[in-house]
């Protein structure tokens, strides 16, 4: 496969159905001028955001926007959030190949997929139920495998499948829930906006060590508010 011409095959009821990605382009000079030049390096986050097609994950009439620097609505009064955010939160959480990921706020799908394109399993929790169904079904199409959805209260986690590796929260919520600590794994690192809905948050840093949470704040953010069932 020529790397400028990305094709995506979808076998859909047996039509192969083929598309030049005419968005490929875009997609690389978002992460070199919005992602690279802001001094991230970390190569498999590049790859996948490099990889990961933003503009089938967002409503059609914003698709050619879908590559800028900014965040985009996806319904509901949800957004997907800027390019940039989503590869410094994937970065920070250092995800490699052997790693479980849990996500509050699935909203589009997109930091689903950028995450699962490096980390072995994620799980992820959307609280409206049209976005969770929607993204579900997504993902399911363009082959996200390792990736399960459930609509819910992201709060409360999933422990079922807890302890995780990584935890990322895409909403603000006013506290850190106690529930998603204690699902960190040891060494394990929880990502996170604590604020006022309608003010800038701070993304926090959660680190796990001998049992011990420790809190780093890393910068200010603007996410939309955490919501509770
Ligand atoms: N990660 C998303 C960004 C979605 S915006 C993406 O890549 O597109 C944040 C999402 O968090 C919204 O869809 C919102 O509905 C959801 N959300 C808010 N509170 C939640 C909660 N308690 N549990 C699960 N999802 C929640």
């Amino acid at each position: 496969m020529k790397s400028t011409l990305l094709i995506l095959c979808m076998i859909t009821g047996g039509f192969i159905l083929s598309q030049v990605d005419k968005y490929e382009p875009a997609r690389i000079r978002m992460v070199k001028t919005q992602i690279m030049d802001r001094g991230l390096s970390n190569t498999a986050v590049l790859d996948a955001m490099k990889k990961v097609p933003r503009h089938l994950f967002i409503p059609k009439e914003y698709e050619s926007e879908a590559y800028n620097d900014y965040p985009l609505p996806i319904g509901y009064g949800q957004t997907i959030s800027q390019p940039y955010i989503v590869a410094y939160m994937t970065d920070i959480v250092r995800p490699t190949s052997r790693k479980k990921a849990l996500e509050i706020g699935t909203g589009s799908g997109y930091q689903a997929a950028v995450l699962a394109e490096i980390v072995e399993k994620v799980y992820t929790i959307e609280i409206v139920p049209e976005l969770a169904k929607e993204a579900s079904e997504r993902l399911k199409k363009y082959g996200y495998k390792n990736v399960e959805c459930k609509f819910g209260d992201g709060y409360k986690g999933w422990p079922e499948h807890a302890p995780f590796d990584i935890i990322i929260v895409t909403a603000a919520a006013d506290h850190i829930p106690q529930p998603l600590i204690d699902q960190l794994a040891e060494n394990g690192r929880l990502v996170i906006p604590v604020g006022a809905p309608s003010a800038v948050q701070e993304l926090i840093l959660v680190t796990k060590r001998n049992g011990k949470p420790e809190q780093k704040r890393l910068t200010f953010v603007r996410f939309v508010p955490f919501k509770r069932l």
